[in-house]
């Protein structure tokens, strides 16, 4: 599997547009690593999560083929992670030619935001009637908590947070990648759901909003990173062969890129960069 990381950034980019905090300075004097567009990641071409608003630019960034994406799983839907005017362009009024279908997986209530949104861009459109799914050549799946879906050549399992967005298990013949982003908590009912199935993940995907002592709602921040890797350690379900990584990066007390890996290595992990491309 190769999982290629389109953004690594908290809601709003990284640095932070009108900041002038040292780490926002920082990071805009020193550039590359330090530039982060909101969080999405590409896997083998063709499966997506999160097509949000940075989609097109980090496909220019980072040589994506974006109409080779044929599987697309969407998080949640805010301005950080739903990109309604590059979905609205599947429609036939913009010329667009040679489309083929993408096969999207998200919660009922994420469907729901997403058609609101899209409703804004184009009066009426949704992905919930079959007329517009047509029009805008989507197949979608509305999916449910612990329910294993076949995804082209993938299975994945969705679970609800405690912030009413959805993580992802995704598995090939290749890889296990869990994908946990906007959560502070797993709740121990998913991380049973894994050790149950005996599932040990070759690549975990975190959030890490906010670094060390910085108070963390509804993300995590450092601390609570490194206790939940130790908890995933203590019920096997991550190994010393697994790779965790930090994403979702804001500004508050997180470091500049070199540095904050430096810091997470000695605590077991790693951190993404936008454009950083893994195989496994
Ligand atoms: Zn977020
Ligand atoms: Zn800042």
């Amino acid at each position: 599997m190769k999982i290629k990381f389109l953004g690594t950034s908290a809601a709003h980019s990284y640095p932070l547009p009108f900041c002038n905090c040292n780490i926002c300075v920082k990071a805009r004097q020193m550039g590359d690593k330090n530039m982060r567009k909101r969080s999405s990641v590409l896997i083998n071409d063709d499966l997506i999560i999160d097509l949000g608003p940075d989609f097109t630019t980090a496909a220019f960034m980072h040589q994506v083929d974006t109409t080779a994406i044929r599987h697309w799983l969407q998080t949640y839907c805010d301005s950080e992670s739903f990109g309604a005017a590059h979905v609205i362009t599947r429609m036939g009024e913009y010329a667009v030619e040679g489309l083929k279908p993408l096969f999207l997986f998200a919660s009922p209530e994420t469907i729901q935001d997403m058609s609101d949104k899209l409703a804004q861009e184009k009066a009426g459109a949704n992905l919930i009637k079959t007329e517009w799914l047509e029009k805008l050549g989507v197949v979608a799946t509305a999916v449910k908590h612990g329910k294993e879906y076949v995804c082209g050549s993938y299975a994945i399992i969705p679970f609800d947070t405690n912030q009413n967005k959805t993580v992802y298990f995704i598995a090939d013949d290749t890889c296990k990648l869990f994908y946990a982003l906007n959560t502070d908590k797993l709740t121990t009912e998913t991380l049973d759901y894994f050790s149950e199935h005996r599932i040990v993940f070759d690549v975990v995907i975190l959030d890490h909003t906010y670094g060390f002592n910085v108070y963390a709602d509804g993300h995590l921040n450092a601390n609570n990173f490194i206790k939940t890797i130790a908890k995933m350690k203590e019920r096997g379900i991550i190994t010393e062969q697994s790779k965790v990584y930090a994403s979702h990066i804001s500004h508050e007390g997180n470091l500049p890129h070199d540095e904050f890996l430096m810091l997470a290595k000695k605590h077991g992990y790693e951190v993404a960069y936008d454009g950083l491309e893994i195989i496994v």
